[in-house]
């Protein structure tokens, strides 16, 4: 085989050269505002939210993560969730007595001063489920809050003569109440799912035996017993046992991983069949469970733009109307007179300027994709997460750990001047600390090394190239083409497709190894069915050769390629993308936490595979996936669009009927009975739409 210097790899992209204006692509990682919760964070999160308003989604995230080192420093405290509290048995059962009795009345022949009194008896005690909110929100300063509209509105269509509709309207009030507080705490429930994975106490080995402590006082080094059944208290390693850890519960899916001595194992996790020692390796309050639970915990305060949009709307509907409302009940009646048509107009206009439900529902929407996807193992770090990724037209693959497992293999050796053994060994020893998947091919296909005939030192790493060590006073190379090209070295060319890895020992070629990674089982399953649900364009990014990224792509039908990218140039292929995509759309990026953080910050919604333990992913990406099926991705993709459609139901649906039982209140085309209908209905058309989401 004959020595070629290479020719120089035409890869570099017309797109890559332009330079990148938008600040937006600086950005910095770091959503871990999003998992460290506090008092703090709330006034960077409503500002955030206030941002978004006006520049979207990305200026929202930059602001987060401004806030996000102020928050880091302040202690965490975990905010178990709660239950919302179930009223009380007593108060329950007082909007049944009111309707039996509002029945009952009719049936009562009464005249003249007894009819008013008979009615107020159901009436005050309808009236006893909104009257402590009313006055509540009314002392809190929020003298807009359905409660006290619901009771005004109840008490102008009492004084005007119609009783039973002022007992109806507030009968059917504390319908939609209770109705809208069983799907919250339906939801609530599902986070309560979420938070059952924290251990409730850690067995310390001690000299005299174990002792059952809090999981938030071991220290780092402690050895700990975990027993065949039990969860695994906090981040370790094992010392000790061989077994078998499922993590379903923090991952959604039984994956049962056989454990021996020296392998990782994450809080949250269930040790399955024998007694394990563990080296904790962390404190509890940076372990896996830890982290996750206040992951979902704080998601649902960070609204979408859909819901934001919501409250804005309401913020200017309700003065407009409830002004209205003062000028056809009371100002007009003053010198038009006829009091009692004009107090019930205003009566039904206060009915149309409740909020329905909270914001239209689309909060509950959303908090149920969240609850839904977290229950597979996908934790999203706020409703615009799953905004964002409903929004997405544009889908962007990094190759190595998404599209293909992330496992290499060596194939083929072709030293040159020295064995196949020999060669393997040298490239195996320069990468003994290295944590790219193709180091770990290359060691495994080495066998063990004897540390004491080589040792590598003066390692250095060359991100989406290779490495650099000293083995012995000898400088090694192993790596792809542009690597040795960087150092000036000769290489051969493969004279096979593939991932070649060269060697060289002090500018001296050595030969290449062969290394290949396997396709996802159901990758190609997975892009077709995001192609069915509304993505437009599959964009590949890798820093592999194009002769095994090309096969790759057409086989899965992407629709763009870019191949042999070191990963600054992958940031600048996600930097163009993003400045050339439609504005309402958005972009996604699929990385695996560990190596992509930086592009993975760069696009509207990073999503990461594999993030069990990466600490990476958890700090980078916007979206979590702690397994590496990748059909998760158009799972959640589906959901998020569902609830994305719901939203906009719900927001048209509910504005809709609002402005409708405005208009034909103001100008006195309804009954005050009819309006009440209409509202109930419409709050149970907007809770029920969420019911569809599963
Ligand atoms: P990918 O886009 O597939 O994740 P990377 O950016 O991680 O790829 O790496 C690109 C290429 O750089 C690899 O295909 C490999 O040829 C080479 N490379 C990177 N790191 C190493 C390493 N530690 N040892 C040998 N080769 C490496
Ligand atoms: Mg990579």
């Amino acid at each position: 085989m004959g020595k070629h210097l290479a020719p120089k790899p035409k890869h570099e992209l017309n797109f890559i050269k332009k330079k990148p204006t938008h600040a937006s692509g600086q950005t910095k990682p770091v959503h871990a505002l999003r998992t460290e919760k506090t008092a703090d964070t709330k006034d960077v999160r409503k500002s955030a939210g206030r941002e978004r308003v006006k520049r979207g989604f990305r200026a929202a995230k930059a602001k987060r993560n401004a806030g996000s080192e102020e928050a880091r420093r302040s202690v965490p405290r975990i905010r178990v969730p709660e239950t919302l509290p179930s009223l009380g048995r007593f108060s329950r059962y007082v909007p049944v007595i009111a309707a039996l009795l509002l029945i009952g009345i009719h049936f009562v022949p009464l005249e003249g001063w007894m009819v008013p009194a008979a009615y107020a008896i159901p009436g005050l005690l309808a009236i006893m489920d909104h009257a402590a909110d009313a006055y509540e929100g009314v002392r809190g300063g929020r003298y807009i809050n359905n409660a006290f509209l619901s009771c005004l509105s109840s008490v102008l269509l009492f004084s005007t003569g119609l009783y039973t509709v002022a007992v109806v309207l507030l009968l059917l009030s504390s319908l939609s109440n209770l109705f809208e507080k069983h799907l919250l705490d339906k939801c609530a429930g599902a986070q309560n799912r979420i938070s059952s994975i924290l251990p409730k106490y850690a067995t310390l080995i001690t000299e005299s035996g174990t002792d059952n402590i809090d999981p938030a006082d071991v220290n780092p080094g402690d050895i700990l017993l975990v027993a065949a059944g039990e969860r695994i208290p906090i981040d370790g390693i094992v010392v000790d046992g061989i077994s078998t850890i499922d993590t379903a519960a923090v991952s959604g899916q039984r994956s049962p991983w056989a454990v021996n001595v020296g392998y990782k194992v994450y809080s949250g996790c269930r040790n399955l069949t024998s007694d394990i020692k563990i080296k904790a390796s962390r404190p509890y309050q940076q372990s896996t469970a830890w982290k996750l639970v206040r992951l979902a915990d704080a998601a649902p305060d960070f609204a979408s733009e859909q819901g934001s949009s919501a409250s804005r709307f309401m913020l200017y509907y309700q003065p407009v109307v409830l002004g209205l409302a003062l000028v056809f009940g009371v100002v007009l009646p003053i010198f038009r007179g006829g009091w009692a048509p004009h107090l019930q107009r205003a009566a039904v206009m206060l009915v149309a300027a409740r909020a329905v439900t909270d914001c239209f529902s689309i909060p509950l929407l959303y908090r149920k994709a969240l609850s839904l996807t977290a229950d597979f193992g996908v934790f999203s770090k706020g409703q615009d997460c799953i905004e964002a990724i409903a929004k997405a037209e544009t889908i962007i693959f990094d190759k190595t750990g998404t599209i293909t497992e992330g496992r290499y293999a060596v194939t083929d050796v072709y030293p040159v001047k020295m064995s196949e053994k020999q060669l393997l060994t040298i490239a195996a020893a320069a990468e003994s600390f290295s944590r790219h998947p193709v180091a770990a091919a290359i060691r495994e296909a080495a066998g063990i090394i004897d540390d004491r005939v080589i040792r590598a030192a003066k390692l250095r790493d060359y991100p989406g190239r290779g490495i650099s060590a000293l083995l012995g006073n000898r400088q090694v190379y192993v790596g792809n083409a542009a690597l040795l090209e960087e150092h000036g070295i000769k290489y051969q060319i493969p004279s096979r497709p593939g991932t070649a890895i060269h060697v060289s020992v002090d500018s001296r070629y050595c030969g290449y190894i062969l290394v290949t990674d396997k396709v996802r089982r159901r990758a190609f399953d997975a892009l077709e069915t995001l192609r069915v649900n509304g993505i437009k364009k599959l964009v590949l990014l890798t820093g592999d050769v194009f002769s095994v990224a090309r096969p790759i792509a057409s086989r899965l039908n992407f629709d763009m390629l870019r191949a042999e990218l070191k990963p600054e140039e992958k940031a600048k292929a996600v930097n163009y993308l993003m400045k050339n995509k439609g504005a309402r759309s958005t972009i996604a990026f699929v990385g695996e936490g560990e190596n992509s953080g930086r592009i993975i910050s760069g696009a509207d919604v990073g999503i990461a595979m594999g993030s069990l333990g990466s600490d990476a992913a958890l700090a980078s990406a916007d979206v979590l996936i702690m397994d590496r099926d990748i059909f998760k991705i158009p799972r959640t993709l589906t959901i998020s669009r569902l609830v994305y459609r719901a939203a906009w139901e719900n927001f048209a649906v509910g504005a809709g009927i609002n402005i409708l039982l405005a208009l034909l209140g103001m100008f006195g085309w309804i009954s005050p009975l009819a309006a009440v209908i209409l509202s109930f209905m419409s709050c149970v058309a907007l809770l029920g739409n969420s019911l569809r989401i599963k």
